[in-house]
């Protein structure tokens, strides 16, 4: 299992965006916002899929509060556009580089859909999709080539391995996360 450190993740994502957005790389650090640097939903889309090709992974559409609410259900995490303190505490866990200021007091939706656009955060969730995804091959252990439509091809016996669809790997996170909170909450 070769895992990324979060410097080589940054250097590979770098060159993705600037790219996508026409400017220099050396803007793109972990405190930039993709937003403040230009990104457009269609050039999230592009910079999305130059992440898939980078790192073969799968990346959700959704994003992890969207996930969430699918499993907690309306009005649980986010009440008329604000997150509830629920809501607060999940993002927390989730996405421990957020600062303390933009979970404190009111946070609207596109306070919490801002915060979606920090680099670091984008960062995170590269690593927490590589480490999900096998690196080797199920059937033989073998080296696995670059993925082709969601699949890599072992090099050694010709195995198609899935990649993890990052849905799962989000959906899983939240499943974890609610199941630890109701024991935590029990004791
Ligand atoms: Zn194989």
């Amino acid at each position: 299992m070769s895992s990324l450190s979060r410097a080589e993740i940054l250097a590979r994502l770098a060159p993705i965006i600037a790219k996508s957005l026409h400017i220099d790389a050396a803007r793109v650090t972990e405190d930039a916002y993709l937003s403040d640097l230009g990104a457009e939903s269609l050039d999230l889309i592009e910079i999305t899929m130059g992440i898939e090709e980078a790192f073969d992974i799968w990346v959700p559409e959704k994003s992890i509060l969207q996930t969430a609410r699918e499993v907690y259900g309306e009005g649980v995490l986010e009440k008329e556009g604000v997150l509830t303190q629920e809501g607060k505490d999940l993002l927390r866990a989730r996405m421990p580089e957020l600062s303390a200021e933009s979970l404190s007091g009111e946070v609207t939706m596109s306070a919490v859909n801002r915060e979606f656009m920090r680099v670091s955060g984008w960062v995170r969730m590269i690593e927490s999709f590589v480490d999900a995804t096998p690196q080797v091959c199920a059937a033989c252990g073998g080296p696995l080539g670059r993925a082709l439509a969601y699949k890599r091809k072992c090099v050694a016996c010709g195995t198609e391995n899935a990649l993890k669809p990052g849905e799962e790997v989000n959906k899983r996170w939240v499943l974890d996360y609610q199941a630890a909170t109701a024991r935590s909450a029990a004791q």
